[in-house]
């Protein structure tokens, strides 16, 4: 298969989509992979960023906890790491601050602070859109399913309460499932196999590029929802195959992304 740059691509970049640049974006996922068409059986939802509004929460709690370990990550950065395990993100923090690995006891000890700081917010709210997109989803006939680094235990109630009879807890992939977390594409590998499909009848929904990452490595044609402070580019460099500016703008145009994927053949 050739290189796959879909960020090239200016159809990708434009604020009002319409039936031809969603036709395009289609297309050239459809030509890099291989696939003749895109079947749109599931849709894969992040959680942080895409269905709550949690990551200035998570972005300040992060840069709180760190601090009082004497490390420093500034809010700004804890975007960038967002869908990593929070492992991950102490290691790359501690090794850059001091030069080493972070010890097994360190990683628990400020993930703990981080979680506690963490649940002293309020909870966050749904985010703005997300309801009406996956209302939209299930009505054209695909199944919703929830793929996230998050290991709350709150998760499954805060789910149901915001987004009742939604998504399927069958299909879910948490925290608890995977070994390695996002960039890596097991997570959303992990949702595709649950819900028993090939990559090609399914649509990752995205806000982090790491996350954006973990579903072009999976295959998937991944939709990047710019809900954060990060630059468009971050998200179209990861390999976002399609950039939306809010949830809403999504759900607006949704109609016309199911009528795209109904007709787009690979040419
Ligand atoms: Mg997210």
């Amino acid at each position: 298969n050739p290189p796959h740059f879909p960020y090239l691509c200016p159809s990708i970049m434009e604020a009002q989509h319409t039936p031809q640049s969603l036709d395009r974006a289609i297309q050239s996922y459809l030509r890099a992979r291989g696939y003749d068409r895109l079947r749109l059986h599931n849709a894969l939802f992040d959680m942080d960023g895409v269905l709550f509004d949690s990551m200035p929460y998570h972005a300040r709690s992060w840069n709180r906890a760190m601090r009082e370990f004497g490390l420093d990550l500034p809010e700004a950065e804890a975007f960038l790491h967002e869908g990593r395990t929070g492992a991950g993100t102490i290691d790359i923090v501690m090794q850059r601050e001091r030069g080493r690995r972070a010890t097994e006891a360190e990683i628990k000890a400020i993930y703990a602070r981080k979680s506690e700081i963490f649940n002293t917010f309020p909870p966050a709210g749904p985010m703005p859109g997300a309801r009406e997109l996956a209302e939209q989803m299930r009505r054209d006939g695909l199944r919703v399913q929830i793929v996230t680094g998050s290991g709350q235990k709150s998760l499954l109630g805060r789910i149901e309460r915001s987004y009742p009879g939604v998504f399927d807890p069958s299909l879910m992939v948490t925290a608890f499932d995977v070994r390695y977390g996002k960039p890596d594409p097991e997570p959303y590998l992990m949702g595709l196999q649950k819900a028993g499909i090939g990559a090609d009848e399914a649509i990752v929904v995205e806000n982090a590029p790491l996350g954006v990452q973990a579903g072009h490595a999976a295959g998937i044609f991944t939709v990047a929802v710019n809900t954060g402070p990060l630059p468009d580019e971050a998200l179209l460099r990861s390999g976002a195959d399609l950039l939306f500016p809010s949830m809403q703008a999504f759900a607006r145009s949704w109609p016309l992304f199911f009528q795209a994927a109904a007709r787009t053949r690979r040419e």
